[in-house]
């Protein structure tokens, strides 16, 4: 076993996913049980946030134990009361609607762009109500919605942008960092996504203003943070709250990626442009479709993601990629046509992309240390399905 590889035991030659791992996690993870600080809020944790508020110029980058985590202390922050309206589309992670669902707040789900399986900007407004709190843009891929549309809609309304950045984590909307650009951006260190910590996220703030708040929810209701700084000689119970902190044992890991972002960014991007170059022909013979990255969009190649005429060509083609040891997936099922999408939540306007593009969606194997001749068998195995 190399120093930088985990042995693996899985089946397929080709996995959908690896969890990314640089070769210095063991020693940070290490490095933290000796600090004798495993609980939240140490050195690593420090250094973590200090490097997203840098990068993303937010006031204030809190870690949380998930993506979901960061998205329900938004909800909270928000004060979504029951009946609230929460815009957002059908065609994301649960978690996304689940944060408002457990507030009282009500999903309203708008179509998508078929070019980037983003909210549609153009279909939102008609969707705002008098009961409207917020639009939840989720950038799918780490692809930027459009945002300047959104945030215009959103000010005219007086609603909150809540940006759902799980996938878009070193990705841009015109210069500025997904996450960084609504009021609140959650990102996800799940081990699917670029950088991981296993299961991990954050909470972005974009206002200096809504930062005590946040603290205060985040530390169980209580003014710990500013005790720990020095700024209050006791901690009291301020105000509701839980607990949202990550153990730095896992910060700890993360850290290790975060050191090599830039590397792991544009070794994933070599393989997304590969894929792209390879299935080009594919896509001008009119079989397949490719992704769309619109002016202004820096991507972080999250996933590689190709469409097949239909649910069955694609049914066809994953046993296809199967039968030859490669692990190829689908992704969510719309929300509104799940039982608890139907219970809690509701779609408006008409359903026009959002089943029909989601059936024929298929990402292809897409992680940090995906070699160039892996990336070539799985086009190869693609163009041979198709006959090409
Ligand atoms: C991964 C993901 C989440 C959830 O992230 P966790 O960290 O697992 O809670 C939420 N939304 C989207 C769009 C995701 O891709």
């Amino acid at each position: 076993m190399s120093e930088n590889k985990v042995p693996y035991t899985g089946k397929e030659k080709i996995r959908f996913n690896v969890p990314p791992f640089t070769g210095r996690e063991y020693e940070y993870v290490r490095q933290a049980v000796e600090n004798q600080k495993i609980c939240g809020d140490g050195e690593f944790t420090k250094t973590v946030s200090r490097w997203f508020e840098e990068r993303t110029g937010t006031a204030k980058c809190l870690l949380t134990p998930s993506c979901t985590h960061a998205t329900e202390l938004a909800a909270l922050l928000a004060d979504i009361r029951p009946g609230d309206e929460v815009i957002m589309p059908s065609f994301t992670f649960v978690s996304t609607a689940n944060a408002f669902v457990l507030r009282g707040g009500v999903p309203v789900f708008v179509d998508i762009r078929p070019d980037t399986m983003n909210l549609d900007e153009t279909l939102i407004e008609a969707a705002v109500t008098e009961k409207t709190r917020a639009i939840v843009p989720v950038h799918y891929a780490g692809v930027a919605c459009e945002m300047d549309t959104i945030l215009e809609i959103a000010r005219r309304h007086g609603l909150l942008v809540i940006e759902d950045a799980a996938q878009g984590v070193m990705a841009s909307y015109r210069g500025k960092a997904l996450g960084s650009i609504g009021d609140y951006g959650c990102y996800s260190f799940h081990e699917t996504k670029n950088y991981s910590m296993g299961e991990g996220g954050a909470l972005l703030i974009r206002d200096p203003a809504k930062v005590e708040r946040a603290e205060i929810i985040r530390e169980k209701g209580t003014d710990r943070s500013k005790y720990f700084r020095g700024q209050v000689d006791k901690y009291r119970w301020q105000d509701f709250g839980s607990s949202y902190l990550p153990s730095e044992l896992n910060v700890a890991y993360l850290w290790a990626q975060l050191e090599v972002a830039e590397q792991i960014n544009r070794e994933r991007l070599d393989r997304w442009d590969q894929y792209y170059r390879l299935l080009s022909p594919l896509a001008r013979a009119g079989r397949i479709e490719l992704p769309t990255v619109p002016e202004g969009c820096v991507h972080n190649a999250h996933m590689f993601y190709i469409k097949t005429a239909d649910e069955r060509e694609r049914a066809a083609l994953i046993a296809h990629l199967r039968a030859n040891d490669i692990l190829a997936v689908y992704h969510y099922v719309p929300l509104h046509s799940a039982p608890a999408g139907k219970k809690y939540g509701r779609f408006c306007g008409e359903d026009r992309y959002t089943t029909r593009e989601s059936e024929r969606l298929l990402r292809l194997p897409m992680y940090y240390g995906l070699t160039a001749e892996e990336t070539e068998l799985v086009a190869d195995k693609v163009k041979e399905f198709y006959g090409a």
